[in-house]
């Protein structure tokens, strides 16, 4: 074969390879490496700060206070914690042994699970690509990263920061789109760790089905919120406003749709209208803390669910400026449009029910979300919550803020995701737990067990009934 007849492998497998190779050194396995590489992050971050909130007001037009609070320190928060857990989270844990064993120590040993592969979204381009990385690279593994082309500022900054500031061969960027997440997936790793929407979640299920390898898959839902008349509706108001209209509702775990009683609907609306204009002013337009949508395809696919009720609030779209207005819309039927799919944009529709048992029944109709929330005073009507519905997660008396404490698993279920992480799952997730028994020299009374089995070691094992 001529140089000319060679076959090119594609960058995307080189950069497998690559990882690969770094992993099969087994210098990942090292603690040093993984404090190293925590601590690098760290600088890149704190170094970068202002570029990396530069493109994510590019990309998403968010301010700057809402890039750092929601990225830069979502990752710095994840890191030091893991830096300060870490000799822990990846120490061997010994674990009761049967006293039928003898003198034995049974040890759960965490392993890294070798080359893993993360691929992240478009609405939080930098915390959902690197809180998976503090994990991934806490637990020891060589990593390839995927960033969304979606949000196009932030895969050139991530590429160029993270080939200064880590591993160059052990932590790998592939950056592109739907062609070279498809080239990627061709290849066997060792873990898939993939945020996005469901559709995807199953193309890179089935390919990684291939390869039996396992995935965690981060995906989304309608988060369903569930208002009555007994909560304080004003700090409802306020809340909600916040938690839908941060990064324009552009967040997995946005506060979907409201389901409220007819009496408190009213109410409602009002104090959202009051709150959106406290928040971003008469013209949220011209507010340089509201955001964009991503690109104009999610803006129209946006400004045709305006009409999916009456919009107290907002209401109107630019879509070639990628402008969405924050918008309440009430008269809202549970079949409506816009309660079909994930909104994923500044639309909060309103939908009424008599009760809390018709809200669990609307709940319970629809697949299960990533989020569930519920302001009441009821504690009754909590519990019945908690036991009739299921979702990824729940917050009472809040939105989204659930997602802040790293001891609690942040997944989905169903079809809002399988698996979990933060803190110390996060190091879980990335790594295989080993079951290893050490025997020592010593009694054992496991001999009992092997043949031949005489009268009496059958009446010992079997009791003597039998
Ligand atoms: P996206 O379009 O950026 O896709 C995510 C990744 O999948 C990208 O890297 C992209 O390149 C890749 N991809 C897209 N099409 C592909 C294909 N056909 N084959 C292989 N790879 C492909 O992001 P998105 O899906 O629009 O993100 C929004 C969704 O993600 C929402 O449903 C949201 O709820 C969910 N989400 C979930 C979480 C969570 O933590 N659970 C967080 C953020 C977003």
């Amino acid at each position: 074969m001529s140089v000319t007849d060679e076959v090119v492998a594609p960058p995307e497998w080189i950069a497998v390879e690559t990882a690969r190779r770094a992993f099969a050194t087994r210098r990942t396995r090292s603690l040093a490496w993984r404090q190293q590489q925590l601590e690098s992050l760290l600088r890149m971050f704190a170094e970068n700060t202002r570029r990396i909130e530069k493109a994510l007001s590019d990309d998403l037009g968010k301010s700057r206070v809402e890039g750092y609070l929601t990225e830069v320190s979502a990752v710095v928060g994840e890191v030091k914690l893991t830096l300060k857990h870490l000799k822990r989270w990846t120490s061997p844990r010994t674990v009761h042994a049967p006293i039928a064993l003898g003198t034995a120590r049974a040890q759960v040993v965490r392993e890294p699970l070798g080359t893993v592969l993360i691929i992240g979204p478009w609405n939080y381009p930098f915390h959902l690509l690197f809180v998976p990385l503090v994990g991934a690279l806490a637990a020891g593994n060589a990593v390839v990263l995927k960033p969304s082309e979606v949000a196009p500022a932030s895969p050139t900054l991530i590429a160029e920061l993270v080939a200064a500031y880590l591993d160059p061969e052990a932590v790998q960027v592939v950056q592109g789109g739907v062609t070279e997440t498809t080239r990627l997936l061709e290849c066997a790793f060792d873990h898939i760790f993939y945020t996005g929407n469901g559709t995807v979640g199953s193309v890179v299920m089935a390919a990684a089905a291939k390869h039996l390898t396992p995935v965690t898959l981060e995906l989304g839902g309608k988060s369903p919120v569930w208002v009555d008349d007994s909560a304080d509706i004003g700090q409802v108001a306020r809340t909600l406003a916040w938690g839908k209209f941060i990064n324009c509702g552009q967040t997995c775990v946005a506060p979907d749709f409201v389901l409220t009683t007819p009496t408190a609907a009213p109410r409602l609306a009002a104090a959202l209208k009051t709150a959106i204009s406290d928040y971003y002013g008469a013209d949220p337009r011209t507010s340089p803390d509201y955001g964009r949508i991503v690109n104009e395809r999610h803006a129209t696919r946006l400004a045709g669910l305006l009409s999916s009720g009456t919009a107290v609030t907002g209401g109107i779209a630019d879509v070639d400026a990628r402008y969405v207005a924050p918008t309440v819309l009430v008269d809202v039927d549970l079949d409506a449009p816009v309660m079909r799919d994930e909104i994923f944009g500044p639309i909060l529709p309103i939908v009424t029910v008599p009760d809390v048992g018709a809200a669990i029944d609307a709940i319970n109709a629809r697949p299960k979300p990533l989020a569930l929330y519920a302001f009441t005073g009821k504690a009754s009507d909590r519990r019945r919550l908690l036991a009739e519905t299921s979702s990824g997660g729940v917050a009472f008396g809040s939105v989204m803020v659930q997602l802040g404490v790293p001891a609690l698993p942040f997944g989905g279920v169903g079809a809002s995701g399988m698996g979990a992480y933060h803190g110390e799952l996060s190091v879980r997730t990335f790594s295989h737990e080993r079951a290893v028994l050490r025997k020592f020299r010593g009694p054992d009374l496991t001999r009992l067990s092997r043949p031949p089995f005489t009268a009496r070691t059958t009446r010992l094992l079997l009791g003597s009934d039998r």
